[in-house]
């Protein structure tokens, strides 16, 4: 699909055609009536942030002299909770804290590791790799070599909202422009990591911009083949600093429709259960989405509507009418971490 029949149908084609076509396309891919699950723990080790995205809530400033950060005996103790509910994977992740040093990071994953050596680590995403890199003068993949070695598994592709300079301008002045988050997941997967990617869209981007993003992704996933799966997000009004829209239901079921069908080098499409909710969740299984991306231990970001146990899980993919089926963050079926 080229980039103008992508900002065709996402303008002029209904939902429930696009979503045929996308359902028809993930049951070409992947093995038919099965959804998968993944369970991780989210261990937010700082809220403290100096970037100051205009939609962000969590964090708070580095000079309000109030907020946390986690010590690394903190960090374990969450692991262990999470191991003993058999949570094999942790997404760690937390603000761009000035006060933090690069050695805390390498730290807290080695420690991980070390305590927990099944423990599946998903951690940072761009900016947080900008920082480091300014913050011990060397290169990006110094960085990221220094963390992979101390047990960084996966790297989130978060950060992205809408990949275009007037969105980020709008959203998040401070963020990794586009082109350095792209230079950066860039440089971390042909580290070798595999990432998960998404859009968070619903403020005043236009049409043109959702296409740029999707495209921007796509050809992420042309030059490194480390992207696993792609995750729709809308945004939620967690502040008053920036404008959001109400995404109807049908909007929402259009781009995962859309991403199944648009971005066909990338296998995964995980439905976000944390954001739409569980009716519109069941109908995105039969718009092309194939992961429920659930269940989340601890989310601090964002309101939630997320199943809370693989018991859950398990019972929400059957009543949508599919076979459950647990997965590794690698999309190993049937394994945990
Ligand atoms: S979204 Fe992330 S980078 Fe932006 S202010 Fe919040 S914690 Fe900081």
């Amino acid at each position: 699909m080229s980039d103008e029949e992508a900002l065709f149908h996402w303008r002029k084609t209904p939902f429930y055609d696009l979503a045929a076509s996308a359902d028809r396309e993930r049951n070409r891919k992947l093995a038919p009536g099965k959804v998968s699950y993944t369970m991780f723990r989210i261990i937010n080790y700082t809220d403290i942030c100096q970037v100051e995205c205009n939609f962000c809530s969590f964090m708070k400033t580095p000079q309000s002299g109030g907020g946390y950060t986690l010590t690394i005996d903190q960090v374990l103790e969450k692991t262990r909770q999470a191991w003993e509910k058999d949570y094999r994977q942790v997404f760690f992740q937390g603000g761009v804290n000035p006060e933090i040093p690069f050695d805390y990071y390498t730290k807290a994953l080695s420690s991980m590791k070390a305590r927990f050596p099944g423990i599946h680590i998903r951690a940072f995403s761009p900016v947080e790799i900008r920082e480091f890199s300014r913050m011990t003068g060397r290169p990006v993949e110094a960085v990221l070599k220094d963390l992979i070695d101390a047990g960084l598994d996966s790297f989130p592709g978060a950060g992205a909202e809408i990949l275009t300079a007037r969105m980020r301008s709008i959203l998040s002045a401070n963020k990794t422009s586009p082109d350095q988050w792209y230079e950066i997941m860039t440089a971390a997967l042909k580290c070798g990591l595999k990432a998960s990617t998404n859009i968070v869209w619903g403020s005043v981007e236009t049409d043109e911009e959702i296409i740029a993003h999707l495209a921007m992704i796509r050809r992420l996933q042309d030059e490194t083949g480390n992207v696993l799966s792609f995750v729709p997000w809308t945004f939620q009004q967690q502040t008053k600093n920036f404008q959001t829209r109400h995404v109807p239901s049908h909007e929402y079921l259009k781009m995962v429709s859309l991403a199944r069908l648009y971005l066909d080098n990338i296998d995964h499409i995980e439905v976000s259960l944390l954001v739409k909710g569980r009716q519109v969740g069941e109908l995105a299984l039969y718009c092309g989405a194939d992961d429920i991306n659930s269940p989340v231990y601890e989310e601090n970001v964002l309101r939630s509507y997320g199943l809370a146990s693989e018991a859950e899980c398990v019972e929400f993919i059957e009543q949508a009418g599919f076979t459950p089926i647990r997965r590794s963050f690698n999309f190993t079926y049937g394994e945990k971490s």
